[in-house]
């Protein structure tokens, strides 16, 4: 008895009238190819001549589309990473990288990779090139009004040269980076100098990131909303540290940050309670003076034009 076919002559046909080659029905319906051909013949259907695929039908013959709109490689993977691999007329390709040209009509710039979450998703949409992930994080980074970088890291590196950026727009020094990947690979390497913040200001330091307009942005921990200095096992309020920093003594009661930007840790813009104290006494002086020369004028008014004025 003869193996039972794996394809249904209907669902040959089908695929005949699709337009596909004979090679590749039989490989797609698992079915054997002389069948395939005889059926085209019986049919009268024309035979597909085996039209190259170009770089792009290749790449998108090797997808499959993945819930969440990723898109999975099916094809050849480089083996250490499981890199996906393309291999079109004797040269190599990066699926990724085929993905972005055919999204933005020109070359990628430097690696290409997705930051959608899906490992190794070659979705034109998800993939970006280094220059567009820069341009990202600096919009990020606007967006989130995060300033200017700092001139150097807590290491004392140039950031102007190794400043690296989280997807958020959060800077960082990609120097320090690769010296604690060394670091961990090999411990017995010369080791980044990481520094436990010798002061209370050198801890503070670290995080406080001058903005414009004389502000400046906490980017370390906070405890509940108040932004926290984390110093020798202890947090401490980061607007009592600025205080302390500024006014070189310590502050009396709550300090608070009174300038119009939330959160703010600029010295000169936290007070304490004598402080805010003096300053509602001050305005309600100035309110009871200004009040006192608008009396004064109604007298004056009043002595030269007659009550009646
Ligand atoms: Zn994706
Ligand atoms: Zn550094
Ligand atoms: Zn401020």
């Amino acid at each position: 008895m003869p193996t039972p076919p794996n394809a249904t002559d209907a669902e040959i046909i089908a695929a005949l009238r699709s337009g596909r080659s004979n090679l590749r029905i039989s490989r797609e319906l698992r079915c054997d190819k002389t069948r395939v051909a005889r059926l085209r013949i019986e049919l009268g259907l024309p035979n597909v001549s085996l039209q190259p695929l170009t770089l792009e039908q290749k790449w998108a013959s090797k997808t499959r589309p993945v819930d969440g709109g990723h898109l999975e490689w099916t094809g050849e993977r480089a083996k250490a990473a499981s890199t996906p691999l393309m291999r079109y007329k004797e040269a190599s390709y990066s699926p990724a990288a085929v993905a972005f040209e055919m999204r933005h009509g020109r070359p990628s710039q430097g690696y290409v990779k997705a930051e959608c979450g899906y490992p190794h998703c070659v979705a034109p949409d998800h993939v970006n090139d280094e220059a567009g992930r820069q341009q990202e994080r600096l919009r990020r980074r606007a967006e989130r009004g995060l300033g200017d970088v700092p001139a150097k890291c807590v290491s004392g590196h140039d950031m102007a040269e190794h400043v690296k950026f989280e997807s958020d727009g959060r800077a960082y020094c990609g120097l320090c980076k690769v010296l604690d990947k060394r670091a961990q690979r090999n411990p017995s390497a010369p080791r980044r100098a990481k520094r436990r913040p010798a002061s209370m200001e050198e801890a503070f330091r670290a995080h406080a990131e001058p903005v414009g307009g004389g502000h400046v942005r906490w980017t370390g921990a906070t405890s509940h909303t108040t932004p926290a200095v984390w110093f020798s096992g202890t947090t401490y309020s980061a607007y009592k540290v600025a205080f302390r920093l500024q006014h070189g003594r310590d502050p009396e009661g709550t300090v608070t940050s009174c300038c119009d930007m939330p959160g703010c840790v600029a010295g000169v813009h936290v007070e304490d309670q004598p402080m805010r104290r003096r300053k509602q006494e001050d305005e309600r002086r100035a309110a009871r003076q200004e009040r006192e020369r608008e009396r004064q004028l109604d007298r004056l008014y009043a002595g030269i034009f007659g009550e009646a004025a």
